[in-house]
């Protein structure tokens, strides 16, 4: 098939992808990681037109670190900082993807990494409430750095920022054109650089943006027809971690709002996946599935993961 005529795939990989639990996560680690979920991607890169997304968690926490434990370079904004991660993660994709590609024999195929800016409203009423921790964990409040509002989380207290929902990603027409030409684009690491409009200007604020809210965003402001989400569980479970856990298959958009409703799924973990997945197929995608790293390929053959459909 051509460029024009394959189906377009969006896959939202997870942190796993490069950093898996109880792992350091030096670069030969996030190398050797990235081997599973980007072999399956080049295979599918012969049938599907592919967008990638990545968290950037992990990434973006060292880098705070190493800034707030040097006092002699000023201290660059979060924005910044996610930009650095974009290239950062990107390259890493980029490169595994063109050897996985050539391991295929697939020797010309075009692939590009992104900045991608994502807008958000300065009325969007997460301003008011910052419920994001990220960056070190610190024992005492004392040692967090100063000038950031802090909270304790059960792992010690961490700075919290803002996150406000995705309005629209700056680049969707070029991301486009792109992935028309059948580029392998990969894009909106951490859910893109948060910025809002000033007129006909734009300005990086201090946030974060969930990345599976942003992955769906510009799944539907660039019409994929699939939109996977890959993480660290098989599925979406009822339950989670009690006795009566139950993983599932297939669900509708109603039964999942409900689902969500109930308080099933953990706030800035499954939730804004189930959300994501709920948003693009409402906005007129045909299918999202949310699955495994290891189950990429059998996700999108409708073989596994939990799948959210009309
Ligand atoms: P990612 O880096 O892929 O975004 P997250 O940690 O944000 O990963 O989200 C995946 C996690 O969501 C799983 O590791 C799991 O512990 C958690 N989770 C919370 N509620 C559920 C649920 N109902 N079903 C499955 N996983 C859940
Ligand atoms: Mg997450």
């Amino acid at each position: 098939m051509d460029g024009p005529d394959k189906p377009i795939l969006l896959v939202a990989l997870g942190g796993n992808a490069l950093i898996r639990k109880g792992e350091k996560g030096t670069v030969t680690q996030q190398f050797k990681n990235l081997v599973l979920p980007i072999r399956q991607i080049a295979r599918l890169s012969q049938d599907y037109r592919i967008i990638i997304t990545h968290g950037n968690g992990p990434q973006v926490g060292n880098l705070l670190l190493q800034q707030e434990s040097c006092s002699v370079v000023p201290r660059l904004p979060l924005e910044i900082l996610v930009a650095q991660t974009q290239g950062q993660i990107g390259y890493m994709i980029e490169s595994t993807l063109d050897s996985q590609l050539m391991d295929l024999g697939v020797h010309i195929k075009p692939l590009v990494s992104l900045i991608t800016y994502v807008v958000v409203s300065e009325e969007d009423p997460a301003f008011s409430r910052p419920t994001k921790p990220i960056g070190p964990i610190y024992a005492s409040k004392k040692q967090a750095p100063s000038g950031y509002p802090v909270v304790k989380t059960a792992k010690g207290f961490r700075r919290v920022v803002v996150s406000p929902k995705p309005v629209t990603i700056i680049e969707k027409r070029e991301i486009k054109k792109l992935i028309t030409a059948d580029f392998i684009v990969i894009c909106c690491v951490r859910g893109g650089i948060p910025v809002v409009r000033e007129e006909r200007a734009i300005q990086g604020v201090d946030a974060v943006i969930d990345k599976d809210l942003a992955s769906a965003k510009l799944a539907h402001e660039v019409g994929v027809d699939i939109f996977v989400i890959a993480t660290d569980v098989v599925g979406v479970a009822l339950n989670y971690r009690t006795k009566e856990e139950k993983f599932l298959r297939r669900l509708n958009i109603g039964s999942a709002a409900q689902l969500i409703a109930e308080g099933h799924f953990a706030d800035g973990s499954m939730r804004p996946k189930v959300e994501a997945a709920v948003q693009f197929v409402h906005d007129g995608g045909k299918r999202a599935v949310i699955t495994s790293i290891e189950a990429i390929e059998s996700a999108v053959e409708g073989q596994a993961g939990t799948e959210i459909t009309l």
